[in-house]
């Protein structure tokens, strides 16, 4: 696996990958450490939990340097992954256990009948890139917590931060093979998915792994969590605050170099206050510091992989030669790196790539309507259904079109955002299941049923 920092183009380092030896010695390890972890009281795996939480913070700057060479994510929202971490762990040691307590139900005189919530086993994680740090501890903070065990197989382009987690739960004390990390292709998966020490796998990445993923546990009725892909609207309606809405919108769009399954990637524009907003939104994006990751004033680093942003640059000129109108930005930077600028789309038509297809980058498509029943018709114009964002001064107004947005989470006058309080996951082809809060934490848990006479 070459490690190649996508700001400069140069080879940081090169690993090994595992073979399947080495993954049969981890699955064993898992199963046998199960054994253990799953006695432990609950009280004990919080308290380890808060001592990981301890270590991200400790070490948060080694960390975020990981990070940012690895994947190219502007330095200072790299210290914030690692602060997020740290928050998910100080949540799950908190509320772990209430989470998980005894569920009692109504029931015949004289008899007691309750749930009781107990691990499934090693759980495999296949996860992204793009916030290499985040999305496994959303994984692994409430699975382990629960007894389970963790197995991750991470992105191959972040084989650092793979290692570097697993040294964070070594250092904060929790017993050997309770959470490991493969180097493996994804050629592998289906392999680890089969074998009878995994219980169970959950994705975070694109459609074509996720429906990977979950045939290969359905050939074994396994359960799985889906978190894929999104094309999320930014719906602004008539009566909302404009700079609010285009100052927030160019972040929730160009946060991480676009690269985020919650990011605003449709904008839904109400045709009252579509040219006010759209000169905002223009003024916004442009404003934005492109460059060096590792300076602390980088608004947005460069795409993670050279590949993806050919892919992201193919979307827009597909789409412009569909009918699009480019207002910024639109061509890769002229300099070392995979660097995209921030970049607008009107006049966007149906069906081009920027309106059907999941855009993993800063490039916003825009579209004018008519009014509030035309917006949530375009909002809704999607095989996705992940997040959306809705703009107005009204908040009755706001929940009244949210109830209408298919989607598994809408924030009224607030960009989508995962948060370790709150359920977090999609519908459609954005997958399925929960991650996150009490809901997320009983994914992967037997609900068991016990009856007491
Ligand atoms: P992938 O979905 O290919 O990668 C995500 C994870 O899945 C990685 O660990 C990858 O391993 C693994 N994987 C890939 N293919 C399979 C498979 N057939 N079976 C099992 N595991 C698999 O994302 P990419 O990095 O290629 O990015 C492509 C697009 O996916 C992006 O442009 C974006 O649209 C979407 N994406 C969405 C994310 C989200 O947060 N929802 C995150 C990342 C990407 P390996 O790296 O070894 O291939």
């Amino acid at each position: 696996m070459n490690v190649i920092n996508p700001a400069t183009g140069e080879q940081l380092d090169s690993y090994d990958e595992q073979t399947w030896s080495d993954v049969d010695s981890a699955l064993e390890r898992a199963s046998e450490a199960f054994e253990e972890w799953r006695k432990q009281s609950i009280r004990e795996r919080e308290r380890l939990l808060e001592t990981a939480g301890r270590v991200l913070r400790n070490n948060k700057n080694e960390y975020a340097e990981i990070i940012t060479l690895e994947m190219g994510k502007p330095i200072t929202q790299a210290r914030a992954e690692v602060e997020k971490c740290a928050w998910v762990c100080d949540h799950y040691a908190e509320y772990g256990s209430t989470y998980l307590e005894d569920r009692h139900h109504p029931s015949p005189p004289g008899t007691t009948v309750k749930t009781v919530h107990q691990p499934l086993g090693p759980v495999l994680a296949v996860m992204p890139w793009n916030f290499p740090f985040w999305q496994v501890f959303r994984f692994a903070a409430p699975y382990l917590t629960a007894g389970n065990v963790g197995v991750l197989k991470h992105a191959s382009n972040v084989p650092g931060c793979a290692i570097a987690i697993e040294d964070i739960f070594r250092e904060a004390g929790y017993p050997e093979g309770v959470f490991q990390s493969l180097l493996v292709s994804s050629d592998l998966v289906a392999d680890i998915i089969a074998d009878d020490r995994i219980r169970a796998a959950t994705l975070t990445g694109s459609g074509p792994a996720g429906r990977a993923v979950a045939a290969a546990a359905g050939e074994k009725i396994k359960k799985t969590v889906l978190e894929l892909g999104g094309s999320d609207p930014f719906v602004v309606l008539d009566d909302a605050d404009i700079e609010s809405a285009a100052e927030t919108g160019t972040q929730a769009r160009n946060q991480n170099g676009g690269q985020s399954c919650i990011a605003a990637k449709r904008f839904v524009v109400h045709t009252e206050i579509y040219d006010k907003f759209i000169e905002a939104l223009i003024d916004s994006f442009e404003s934005l510091v492109v460059g060096d990751p590792t300076d602390e004033n980088t608004d947005v680093g460069p795409q993670a992989r050279v590949d993806l942003l050919t892919e992201l640059h193919e979307q827009v000129e597909a789409s412009i030669e569909a009918g699009a109108t480019l207002v910024t930005g639109g061509e890769p930077l002229d300099r070392e790196g995979a660097f995209y600028p921030p970049t607008i789309l009107t006049d966007v038509p149906d069906g081009c790539p920027v309106d059907s297809e999941e855009t993993f980058g800063p490039v916003a498509a825009v579209y004018e309507v008519a009014d509030e029943r035309e917006a949530i018709t375009l909002a809704n114009n999607t095989e996705f259904g992940l997040g959306a964002s809705v703009w107005t001064a009204d908040r009755e107004r706001g929940e009244h079109v949210a109830k209408q947005i298919d989607a598994g989470c809408v924030y009224i006058n607030q960009l989508v955002k995962s948060d370790p309080r709150v359920p977090f996951g999609g519908v459609g082809e954005s997958g399925y299941g929960r991650e996150l809060s009490e809901i997320g934490i009983k994914e992967f848990v037997n609900r068991k049923t016990v009856w007491i006479e």
